[in-house]
């Protein structure tokens, strides 16, 4: 089964609350400082430090699609600033080059997310309310709550692991037929 890999940005490959912590972009409340942010423009995104966990992700997910020809890897984001998807756009350029512009899907909101996503698409994302609104929405979708790389690459392993056996059947159904 051909399936896409969409990464989530925030809190899976970027580190946000490192960077909201470098500019002080945090209000009394405790709640981004968004104006900030956007005043701060396009760099705030674009010189975003790489997710530890989410960088090794990304690793080793080159060499699983290198692997395997059914897999292609992509980004899902959502930011409603401009200079926000600027900045995004600038970092993915910078940091994930193998990644095609036709698998990069930029949304204004997170919980829109599904709308823009393929029926088939595994969506690796840290916030679970997307997650759970993309695999409610396209029954053959998968979701993972990114918390770890190594929790992620093993669920992503079980998922792979069930498309394989229901690839198989579907072919010994086939052969099942030609020979009726
Ligand atoms: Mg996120």
């Amino acid at each position: 089964m051909k399936r896409r890999i969409m990464l989530d940005m925030d809190g899976v490959l970027c580190n946000l609350d490192w960077q909201v912590k470098n500019f002080h972009a945090i209000k009394d409340n405790g709640k981004c400082d968004w104006k900030l942010m956007d005043k701060i423009g396009p760099q705030f995104w674009s010189n975003m430090k790489w997710n530890e966990e989410g960088h090794k992700l990304y690793n080793a997910l080159l060499e699983l699609v290198k692997e395997n020809p059914d897999l292609e890897l992509g980004i899902a984001y959502a930011i409603f600033l401009h200079n926000g998807k600027k900045g995004k756009r600038e970092w993915i350029a910078a940091n994930c080059p193998e990644i095609q512009m036709q698998n990069i899907e930029i949304i204004n909101k997170g919980i829109d997310k599904w709308h823009f996503l393929q029926e088939s698409d595994i969506l690796i994302d840290d916030n679970k309310d997307n997650v759970d609104l993309h695999v409610k929405a396209h029954p053959d979708s998968r979701g993972i709550v990114f918390t770890d790389s190594k929790s992620a690459l093993v669920r992503l392993d079980m998922i792979l692991a069930d498309d394989r056996e229901f690839d198989k059947l579907c072919e010994d159904h086939d052969k099942m037929l030609e020979n009726y």
